[in-house]
Parts: C-alpha cells; sequence; structure tokens
C-alpha cells in the first residue's frame, strides 16, 4: 500500500510506502514506548502511595513504606521499653522484699542461724545485691528486635525463677525459725508476775536472779511446749519441783517448772505446742504457776531476748 500526503501551499507531496514490516514495527515502538511510561507511573504511583498512602499500599500488596516500618518499630520498641521498665520495677521490689526479711530475720538473730546453712544458695539473681537496672531500648544500638524481644522474655523468665527461688529459701528460713522456742507455753488466760532478772527473792525476799518468766495461771491450765524437741529430763527436781527440759534446734533447751504433772518422759519427741504437763505449785513456789526457761547453751536468757542473745554470741 502507498500513502500519498500533499502539505502546504507548495504542494508538498511526501509519499510514504507502508508495508506489513513498517506496521509491525510502528505498533511495536508505540507499546514498547507505552509499556514504559506505565511502568514508570507504575512506579512512581506505588512510591507515592506507600509513603502517603500508607495503608492502600499495604492493601496492594503487603508493601511497607520505610515510615511505616519505623512507625511499627516505634511501637514494638515503646511496648518493649514499658516492659522493661516493668521488670526492672519489679526487680526492685524483690530487692526491697529481701532486705525487708533480712532485716526482720536479723532482729531474730536468725541470719546467724541461716549462716549455718550451707544449702542457701548464695549466688541467687537477687542474692548478689542491689537491683538490675536494664539498659533503655532507646540506647541500645546493637541487636535487631527480634533479639531485643527475646532477651526481654528471657529476663523475664530470670525474674519467675528468682521468685520461685526466693519463695523456696523464704520456706525454708521461716521453717528454721519454727524449729525455735517462740511460742508461749501457756494459752488462754495467763498473766506474768515476774519477769527475767534480779528481783526480790519470794520467799527470802533477798535480791536474787530470776532465771526464767513466771505465768500465773489456774492450777491443771495445760503447759505446752514453745517449739519442737525432745525431752531431755522429766522428773521432780529440788526447788524446781516437777520438771520438764526440752531439747531444741542449734542448742537451744526450754525448761517448764513446778508442774503439777508430768505428761511426758525422757527421749519423747516433742511438737510444737505439745502438752508436756500441767501448771502446778510443786518445789520452791508460792502459788500455782509455771516458771519457764530458756537455755543456750547451758545459760539461760531472757525467753524473749533469747534469740537476739544468741546471734551475738
Ligand atoms: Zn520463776
Amino acid at each position: 500500500m502507498q500513502l500519498i500526503w500533499v502539505a502546504g501551499p507548495a504542494a508538498k507531496v511526501v509519499t510514504f510506502s507502508i508495508t506489513t514490516r513498517t506496521v509491525l514495527v510502528a505498533v511495536a515502538a508505540v507499546s514498547g514506548f507505552l509499556i514504559l511510561l506505565g511502568i514508570l507511573f507504575n512506579l512512581i504511583g506505588l512510591r507515592v502511595a506507600v509513603e502517603y498512602v500508607p495503608e492502600l499500599a499495604q492493601r496492594m500488596g503487603g508493601v511497607t513504606s520505610q515510615s511505616e516500618q519505623q512507625k511499627i518499630e516505634a511501637d514494638y520498641r515503646g511496648k518493649l521499653d514499658e516492659l522493661n521498665r516493668q521488670l526492672t520495677s519489679v526487680s526492685d521490689r524483690l530487692t526491697q522484699l529481701e532486705r525487708l526479711k533480712n532485716q526482720a530475720l536479723g532482729r531474730l538473730g536468725i541470719q546467724k542461724l541461716l549462716s549455718f546453712s550451707s544449702s542457701v544458695p548464695t549466688d541467687g539473681l537477687l542474692g548478689r545485691g542491689g537491683p538490675m537496672h536494664l539498659l533503655p531500648l532507646w540506647r541500645s544500638t546493637e541487636g535487631t528486635l527480634k533479639a531485643q524481644i527475646e532477651q526481654s522474655l528471657e529476663k523475664a523468665q530470670r525474674y519467675d525463677d528468682a521468685m520461685q527461688d526466693m519463695q523456696s529459701r523464704w520456706q525454708k528460713d521461716l521453717g528454721r525459725i519454727d524449729l525455735l522456742p517462740t511460742l508461749l507455753p501457756i494459752s488462754g488466760d495467763f498473766v506474768v508476775t515476774s519477769g527475767f532478772g534480779f528481783r526480790s527473792d519470794p520467799m527470802t525476799h533477798l535480791p536474787s536472779l530470776h532465771q526464767g518468766i513466771d505465768f500465773v495461771a489456774q492450777q491443771g491450765t495445760p503447759v505446752l511446749a514453745t517449739a519442737p524437741g525432745v525431752v531431755l529430763q522429766a522428773e521432780f527436781s529440788g526447788a524446781y519441783g516437777n520438771m520438764v527440759d526440752i531439747r531444741h534446734a542449734e542448742g537451744f533447751v526450754t525448761r517448764y517448772a513446778h508442774l503439777q504433772a508430768i505428761h511426758v518422759q525422757a527421749g519423747q519427741a516433742i511438737a510444737p505446742q505439745q502438752t508436756v504437763g500441767t501448771l502446778g505449785n510443786t518445789g520452791r513456789s508460792t502459788g500455782p504457776h509455771l516458771h519457764y526457761e530458756v537455755i543456750f547453751n547451758g545459760r539461760a536468757l531472757h525467753p524473749v531476748k533469747a534469740l537476739a542473745a544468741w546471734s551475738r554470741s
């Protein structure tokens, strides 16, 4: 096919020879151009969409922009920061609790007792003392977000382990207190008529050292062991009258004197608050009362101050 184009007043004639080949070349060129244009617009459009309409970009194909990525990361980092703050606060609270418990035990002289024990872990997370301050994530330059999340979860696990460790140690510590004579020898109503120390002797009225505490209650009132132990002696013993001595943990002995009746015998294992006899007026006594002594390593101590004195010994 031939096209003849007559252009302008000069009537210049341009002749095109159109063959199948030229048509194909032209179609290919136009198509190529359009495809390139399409790709270019698509790229620009996607970029613009990704940066300014992230929701649309995500709907278009799960594409996340850098700013969107940063926003998500910042969100995660914020949550991680919060988690770490909470973990630090838990750590601080645990350390404070541990310190309080140790102060309380220290007043009772229990720290000394604990130092006897080799089973108490000294390398516990909290035992080393001082709270663990976690680095704020924002200042962290190393590690990916994933690694930081894993670290935080690991820390949480360690705190959980530390809590369980602390719980079992506390149970052990408090269990040891239960072995010492810390209970009362009389339940129900009683009056303490004579405390530990120097006093005017009730019979001679001469100054004398009273090595125990006198509990006045009704004759026949059950007298109770103040801690678990083993009966050392259960018989009449001169001025003490009917007397029971019980050996406890860590060198403690308790003495219950002037009993009306004795309900235990030497060598017998005794449970805390088990009845060892009844309150009476036997021996060198001016009326029904229980004379109670706490003896530590052979020396009579003030029953209330015994533990503190023992911790200093
Ligand atoms: Zn007495």
